[in-house]
């Protein structure tokens, strides 16, 4: 699962259901909102819950932000997710204006296509 490469084996992650949000990669606007839970253990019993996470997943280009823990409750309410609620980007996504790949991370020329991206 795409989930366990960027966050680490141990996480709990755990879907909360779809949420609208502007994706500043592509033009999506339907992410998945994902709680990572890390539980700490000791001799297999899991003891206390710590660092609860929140992040959004574009469904379309894979953007990854992460949220403000605090708006999760209005979050849920609303399944609106606005500019103010995110913390920070974990992972910009950039689609080829060209071909429509997604690309991750910083490229000057499409891997898919080679044209230029700027
Ligand atoms: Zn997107
Ligand atoms: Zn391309």
């Amino acid at each position: 699962m795409f989930f366990i490469g960027v966050f680490g084996i141990g996480n709990k992650n755990k879907n909360l259901g779809e949420v609208n949000f502007k994706c500043t990669g592509c033009i999506g606007e339907k992410f998945s909102l994902v709680e990572l839970s890390r539980s700490f253990d000791i001799f297999f019993i899991p003891v206390f819950k710590y660092s609860k996470e929140y992040i959004i997943v574009c469904n379309k280009c894979r953007s990854v932000y992460k949220v403000k823990g605090e708006k999760i409750p209005k979050i849920l309410n609303t399944k609106i997710v606005e500019y103010d609620d995110i913390e920070k980007i974990i992972l910009e996504t950039n689609t080829c204006p060209h071909c429509g790949t997604s690309i991750a991370g910083e490229y000057l020329y499409c891997p898919k296509c080679g044209k230029s991206l700027k």
